[in-house]
């Protein structure tokens, strides 16, 4: 595919070098010696370009410095890396200087390049960039000489000197800007493109004379020394505060380090028949693609269309009458100010389109874009697999599969599993958001609906967020420095900036809701309000947005889950198709339930029963029970052990009124838990419903405060003193390891077979109905048989009154690190094991669910776990126990059915780790069982 180097004198030369490492591979004018396949080692950027210029695409030549040199960099330190590569670049510019007919720096036609990163998984406008790299005041003069255009060249000097000053040398933009303003406003000009040459010249001046002032040196002129800090800024780029946050947020893991490309310069900015553009092959927010979706902007160069300062032009004629109507721009005004690329460069166009569907048909894919047209000649700079939402994503694997570009598990690999999540969220109910005032209208950047309190900066966006506010994040644009604030914002507004700004691509990307580019908005960071007409906004009112149509509302509009057909339906039926595992829900009353099944669950996983017993005036009766519970106990034992007959009688008349109030308390609970799972039951229609006896211990029903037990004491009727007593009594120094799960059914066994006879009950009341009864933090075998005894009994009883016969599995969650390595002997008791992943986290790492929390973000962003453990499985010890168990559980019982129901049954790389392990089925909340299917799929076809 690609050309082969020019001579075999090259070959045997790189080969001769390849022993020692190649650090730098050229491509372009047909001499690409990378290709697609070399994206860990060239980034996807660099791959990608030496595979275009292979398809024969126009591509400015140019040399990517591997990501491995990038290693090195950090390894070996900057100069050390300089001496390594410095031979491999001189001979790559050497390379370049004869493919494009210009010397690099100098002569009368100078070469400048670009210098970009590009890591092996893209990361936009993380990292750094520098373009018209070689300027300097010989090959201004020269390029003057040679274009006849004095302001284009004073342009990109000045470009190039704001740039390099920051992005290399760290000058500070507003150091720029205020020179830049100062002599527009001497010039009495407002916009950028009213300064003339001599305008810029003294631009450039004042920018040299300010770094100077600034650095304490001289801004370099020599283009080698300019070319070698251009590469040690890329390659320090990778580990700027933001790319770490970026690669954190994405889970990008495991890479070596960016790429740097040096590319041979091509202008977008050297007159009215040059442009520059980014374009998607289908829209990257609903994955339509009814025209070829993208933005143009005439004499521009590459950050000018994604910096939001300019309005960018449609590519096509279709997208731009369908833009300017939106914004209820006229045709005159629209054709005249805002053509379509289609009209204003036709021929440039339509070569554009054909290298659209040639890329797309290449990669199989919708591709991200970028180009440049220098004096009406069209160059490729950038192709990418585009960033996505959610529903993008769904749309573009399923309609690719209907064309038949790629096939049906192909398709399933398509979508991210977690990204589901976006398409299971609300939207605006349609009569709220007729109703809501609407105080203007953007551009619909990313899908969804957010309401939110306006903060104005990141910072406050994320300490609201802490303290559980909904916030949108409301900035005149976006910059790479608010991904934290945007990371936990409902949802992102902009005044400024078109679908391809900053803040449109990451808000896609975290399908989180934006809509931008609200040229009616003046934002005011000083006095913290947003203004539209008359009407004006503070930090902290409500304010709404629809970033599928681009609406923005004041206050707050009600909204409603979404419809989960047409793409959805069909990535989901196939995940089905493909995955081999089961996947349950945890869901404790029938609207949940209802709602899993909706989502696709094949049943319950988890219930847990005691929720049920919080709901409304239940707690009274269930707190009736816990009063008296630890008498009746204690009189029993009592009266066991007492041999004198008089005794005996006094204690069994003192047991008489507890016993009364106990027993009737649970008389109150069984109908009210029989209900329940009747109610379950049915919404299940026949699938499997795994119910978890009572687990959490009992001082979690009682109010623990002075304010609390009065008023239980007055609903209740009883002495407050004697509440406080026996809620003191239940004090434990470490409940979460204290009298809870099964011990408590030991303990009080009437529990059990209250809660057993309301399962078995409600079982032979629904026709079909599958319970499973599970026993909860068994560490010892004996525990499980003592139980198991108690429901075998209880469910004969039942079996006999009602005259059925009832098929119910026994089983035993896993969660007590004894009960994983002793799980041969647990599982000859029991007919399956369900993985209690929270506490099994919380026993086997020592970590206190209630309290790691303070200290467990600290150990992951120092390497200590690569997550947090009570989301993703910790692989190397938890699942080491999980693996334990699992020999041991199937080495006595082959076809032990297995599952897991801690939070972790959700997460897309848990459920392939229980895949691998050949688990029966996940179990996760509702809203992630469309996630775990697909995660299932995943592992499947991964193999
Ligand atoms: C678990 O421990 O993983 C579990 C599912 O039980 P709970 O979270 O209710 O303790
Ligand atoms: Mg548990």
């Amino acid at each position: 595919m690609c050309a082969k180097p020019a001579k075999k004198a090259v070959h045997a030369k790189a080969a001769a070098k390849a022993k020692q490492a190649k650090y730098v591979y050229f491509f372009g004018a047909n001499q690409s010696e990378g290709d697609v396949s070399m994206k860990a080692l060239l980034g996807g950027k660099g791959a990608n370009l030496a595979d275009m210029a292979g398809l024969g695409l126009p591509v400015p030549p140019g040399f990517t410095i591997t990501t491995e040199a990038c290693a090195k960099y950090y390894e070996i330190g900057e100069k050390a890396l300089h001496a390594l590569i410095r031979a491999e670049v001189l001979d790559a510019l050497k390379r370049l200087e004869k493919a494009t007919g210009k010397m690099f720096g100098k002569g009368p036609n100078p070469l400048l390049v670009s210098v970009r990163s590009g890591a092996a998984a893209s990361m936009p406008g993380m990292m750094d960039t520098v373009l018209n790299l070689g300027l300097n005041p010989d090959t201004v003069e020269a390029m003057i000489a040679r274009t006849g255009n004095p302001r284009f060249v004073w342009d990109s000097y000045r470009r190039f000197i704001q740039m390099f000053g920051n992005v290399v040398l760290g000058v500070e933009h507003h150091e720029f800007e205020h020179e830049l303003e100062a002599v527009k406003r001497t010039k009495g000009y407002t916009l950028d493109t009213e300064l003339m040459a001599e305008d810029l010249q003294e631009v450039v001046a004042r920018y040299r004379k300010m770094v100077k002032a600034v650095k304490g040196c001289d801004f370099p002129t020599d283009a080698m020394e300019q070319l070698t800090l251009g590469i040690s800024a890329v390659f320090g780029s990778w580990n700027n505060p933001r790319a770490i946050k970026y690669r954190e947020l994405n889970d990008i893991r495991g890479l070596l380090g960016t790429a740097v490309n040096v590319q041979a310069m091509v202008f977008g900015n050297s007159g009215s028949n040059s442009a520059t553009g980014v374009a998607f092959t289908r829209d990257p927010s609903t994955g339509e693609h009814k025209y070829f979706y993208g933005e143009y902007l005439i004499n521009a160069q590459g950050e000018d269309v994604v910096a939001g300062i300019r309005t960018p032009q449609q590519i096509t004629l279709k997208g731009s009458r369908e833009w300017a109507k939106a914004r209820s721009i006229t045709e005159a005004v629209r054709k005249a100010q805002y053509p379509s690329l289609e009209e204003a460069m036709p021929k440039v166009f339509k070569q554009l389109d054909a290298i659209r569907v040639k890329l797309e048909r290449h990669y199989r894919d919708m591709q991200d874009l970028e180009f440049t047209i220098e004096d009406g000649k069209l160059y490729m700079l950038q192709t990418r697999n585009g960033k996505r939402t959610a529903a993008a994503a769904v749309k573009i694997a399923t309609d690719l599969v209907k064309e038949k570009s790629i096939d049906e598990k192909t398709a399933v690999m398509r979508v991210e599993p977690s990204q589901l999540d976006q398409l299971l969220h609300p939207v605006f109910v349609k009569a709220s958001e007729a109703k809501a005032k609407k105080i203007t209208v953007g551009l619909p950047a990313s899908p969804g609906a957010a309401t939110g309190q306006i903060v104005f900066n990141a910072a406050t966006a994320e300490q609201w967020a802490k303290e559980g506010k909904k916030v949108v994040l409301c900035r005149i644009e976006t910059s790479p420095e608010d991904i934290g604030g945007m990371n936990v914002a409902a949802g992102i507004l902009t005044a400024r900036g078109g679908m391809t700004s900053h803040a449109a691509v990451v808000a896609r990307g975290m399908g989180k809701c934006c809509v931008s580019g609200c040229g009616e908005l003046h934002i005011s960071y000083d006095k913290k309000t947003i203004s539209c007409n008359k009407l004006v906004l503070k930090e902290g009112d409500w304010i709404s947005l629809n970033g599928s149509t681009g609406a923005v509302y004041e206050g707050r509009v009600d909204t409603q889950d979404p419809k989960l057909t047409g793409p959805f339906a069909m990535i989901m039926a196939l995940a089905d198709k493909y995955r081999r595992m089961g996947v349950r829900t945890n869901a404790d009353t029938p609207r949940d339930t209802a709602k899993a099944v909706e989502f696709g669950a094949e049943g319950i996983g988890l219930c847990r029963t005691e929720h049920m017993f919080f709901e409304g005036d239940r707690v009274t009766s269930f707190r009736r029970m816990i009063l008296v519970a630890e008498t009746v106990k204690c009189l029993r034992t009592s009266i066991a052990a007492c041999t004198d007959a008089e005794e005996r009688a006094r204690l069994e008349s003192e047991l008489a009124a507890p016993l009364k109030q106990y027993n009737q308390a649970l008389k109150e609970l069984l109908p009210l838990q029989r209900k329940d799972f009747i109610g379950m039951f049915k919404a299940l229609k026949g699938r499997p419903c795994t119910v978890r006896l009572l687990d959490p211990p009992l001082h979690e029903f009682l109010p623990q405060d002075a304010a609390g037990q009065a008023e239980m004491a007055k609903v209740m009727g009883v002495d407050v003193e004697h509440i406080r007593k026996v809620v003191e009594s239940l004090h434990e120094a470490n409940p979460m390891l204290g009298h809870r799960g099964c011990r408590l059914g030991i303990s009080y066994p009437e529990v059990t077979e209250m809660q057993v006879r309301a399962i078995c009950e409600a079982a032979a009341a629904v026709k079909g109905s599958q319970p499973e009864i599970m026993v909860p933090l068994v560490g010892n075998v004996k525990e499980l048989v003592a139980q198991k005894a108690l429901i075998l009994k209880t469910m004969a009883e039942v079996e006999k009154a009602k005259k059925v016969k009832l098929h119910i599995k026994i089983g035993t969650m896993i969660e007590v690190p004894r009960a994983a390595v002793t799980a041969d002997q647990i599982s000859a008791e029991a007919d399956f094991f369900s993985f209690g992943t929270n506490d099994l986290t919380q026993m086997t790492c020592a970590f206190s669910r209630d309290d790691a929390g303070k200290f467990l973000g600290d150990y992951v962003s120092r390497g200590f776990y690569d997550y947090d453990p009570f989301q993703v499985l910790d692989q190397e010890g938890v699942g080491r126990m999980v693996e334990i168990a699992m020999k041991y559980g199937r080495g006595v019982k082959p076809d032990l059915k297995v599952g897991v129901c801690g939070e972790h049954g959700g997460d897309p790389k848990t459920v392939a780790f229980c895949y691998k392990l050949g688990f029966d089925y996940v179990s996760c909340s509702p809203y992630r069982v469309p996630i775990a299917r697909l995660a299932a799929a995943q592992a499947a076809l991964r193999g």
